[in-house]
């Protein structure tokens, strides 16, 4: 084995290699409320690797915490914005008096100060900390910094998923994940809009956005507003797909959507579509179609108004594939309950699908629904639900020959590559087997989209050529 010198390998930084940490001024005022938010965030600027600046011209940018109880203390922090705004020049603003209107409902900071960088409400370390990276962003030290801006990932370069909340509203009668992470908690806004940034900005193609209920986004913190790019952004499924996809379309990325509850609120979402950067794919755990079967799983959606709702997204953009899965044989599952199931599916012409036999997870309440199915009559409805599914996979696939679609390229084979189109979340849909260009200078590479002309198709692949 050929050695290193070792002088090569631990080769120290040069004394004064490293780039100069910023530095960044802060002013704190108003209640001891007002002044844990300050010391979060300045905790968190430590962490980062940011230093605090004694003085406004040693500062390279200024926070400052504002108080809006009273009219003395409003005018204070106006009187400490304008200070820093001539001392300095770049200034963020937080706290309370961020959160003020003005008579005419215009946001009161940005009507007497402009030319502020940014302007949030109190509590909101993760949006202050989003506007400091974008205003006075801290450049990587690999000598220094423990973890890449993007987090450590486990999945390929060039995608990642996003995960935007923890825990769950539902209480669904076979699931006992609420009882493990407890009720939905939403991630702030900023936070999410910023860790987008990062992994787009370290190559990330195609992002996956999950969660145990996508559509319940925000119903925890009232939808409030967080702010990005110094505008308000609602914590909202909708405000948040936008913002994503025009993150996306900033750097060639699709967005994709998991776990999405078919609410009246989606129909906002298919129109997001319409340029392809927010994939025209909707992930929808449907579970079953039967009234009552849905009712015994204390299920949040009706199974005749999905079908509604599919078929009038269908309309608003054709291209729309879905994913969803299905349980056979949970408790109490009539044969004339499953065949309702089966005609359902037949409708909804599901692009996707995963069909598990019920299984009694422990602790689940539906464990105690009286007339339990047994086990080889859920594996057999599972078996028959396949099939169906098979011959509908088949016929939607196949519809696709001789069309052009934009493929993501995952892996290279020695007679090509494989891929996915926007029809394709990575690990649980198929493939786009895509065939290694005839032409030398044509190279496919990982991680890069190419138009695909498919030639065949069976029931779960697409074939093609570049
Ligand atoms: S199945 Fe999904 S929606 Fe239902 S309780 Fe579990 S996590 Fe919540």
């Amino acid at each position: 084995m050929q050695s290193q010198p070792l002088s090569r390998l631990n080769k120290p930084a040069e004394p004064g290699a490293a780039t100069p940490a910023p530095k960044v001024g802060f002013v704190s005022l108003g209640c001891p409320k007002a002044l844990v938010d300050s010391e979060q965030i300045l905790t968190q600027l430590r962490a980062e690797g940011y230093e605090t600046a004694k003085s406004y011209d040693g500062a390279d940018l200024v926070i400052v915490n504002t108080c809006g109880f009273i009219d003395a203390a409003v005018q204070e922090s106006l009187d400490a914005i304008g200070e820093a705004l001539a001392e300095n020049g770049k200034v963020i603003v937080t706290g309370c008096l961020g959160a003020k209107k003005d008579t005419d409902g215009s946001d009161l900071i940005q009507k007497i100060h402009p030319k502020v960088l940014a302007v949030t409400g109190p509590h909101a370390v993760g949006e202050v900390m989003a506007s400091v990276h974008t205003h006075l962003p801290k450049p990587h030290e690999p000598f220094i910094d423990l973890v890449p801006p993007q987090g450590v990932k486990l999945t390929p370069k060039h995608y990642a998923y996003l995960k935007i909340s923890e825990g769950c509203n539902h209480r669904c009668s076979f699931c006992i994940i609420p009882s493990m992470r407890g009720d939905l908690v939403s991630r702030p806004i900023a936070e999410l809009m910023l860790e987008a940034e990062n992994l787009f900005k370290a190559g990330v193609k195609e992002l996956l956005v999950i969660s145990q209920d996508t559509s319940a986004y925000g119903i925890d913190v009232k939808f409030r507003s967080g702010f990005w790019n110094g505008r308000p952004v609602k914590t909202h499924m909708t405000q948040l797909t936008e913002a994503l996809g025009q993150l996306a379309k900033q750097y060639g990325a699709w967005v994709r959507l998991h776990y999405v509850y078919p609410y009246p609120h989606v129909d906002e979402i298919i129109p997001l579509m319409a340029d392809g950067h927010v994939v025209p794919y909707l992930d929808i755990p449907m579970q079953h179609a039967h009234p009552e079967v849905l009712k015994r799983m204390k299920r949040p959606a009706s199974g005749e108004k999905n079908l509604e709702r599919i078929l009038k997204w269908r309309q608003m953009n054709p291209d729309l594939t879905i994913r969803s899965t299905f349980i056979a044989g949970f408790p109490g599952e009539t044969e004339a309950e499953f065949e309702y199931l089966l005609d359902f599916l037949k409708e909804a012409q599901i692009d996707r699908l995963g069909c598990f036999a019920y299984s009694p997870v422990e602790g689940a309440t539906a464990n105690a629904l009286d007339n339990p199915v047994p086990e080889e009559v859920r594996e057999e409805r599972r078996g028959r639900v396949m099939l169906l599914q098979e011959e509908i996979s088949k016929q939607r696939l196949k519809a696709k020959v001789g069309k052009t679609v934009k493929v993501l390229i995952d892996e290279l084979t020695p007679s090509g590559a494989i891929g996915r189109s926007a029809a394709d979340a990575p690990e649980i849909d198929g493939v786009v087997h895509v065939k290694k260009p005839f032409e030398p200078h044509k190279k496919l590479a990982v991680g890069q989209f190419y138009d695909v002309e498919i030639t065949r198709a069976d029931a779960h692949d697409l074939w093609g050529e570049s």
